[in-house]
């Protein structure tokens, strides 16, 4: 996994986002936000690349209606984000610097039913 740092992308609040193995970070990362990165590597892998990104947009949308609240009408992106299981696994992990060598084969699904 390369990570190359600059000054433009991602946008927003974000620091990284990982395009097929490779990182593009807008400044320095520890190393469990390496670590984090890598996890979303492996889940890449494992579904292909495309796979991916694929069931990444699809549950983020399916994320974004259930994130959905009735009392102010409104839509949260950021719970959507954090409720992806990419996400959930690789937040869950992404201290301990050795899950990589001992992670289960598609181990993000037992992170779908939450
Ligand atoms: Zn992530």
């Amino acid at each position: 996994m390369k990570v190359f740092q600059n000054n433009i992308f991602p946008f927003g609040s974000y620091v990284a986002i990982n395009l097929f193995g490779l990182v593009l970070s807008r400044r320095p990362l520890s190393k469990e936000e390496r670590n984090h990165e890598y996890i979303h590597t492996l889940q890449q892998r494992e579904l292909l690349w495309i796979g991916f990104y694929l069931w990444y947009l699809i549950e983020w949308l399916v994320r974004l209606i259930q994130s959905f609240n009735f009392s102010t009408f409104k839509f949260s992106a950021k719970r959507a984000y954090y409720t992806i299981s990419f996400e959930r696994e690789a937040y869950l992990h992404q201290n301990n610097l050795d899950y990589r060598h001992h992670r289960p084969f598609w181990a993000w699904r037992k992170h779908l039913k939450k």
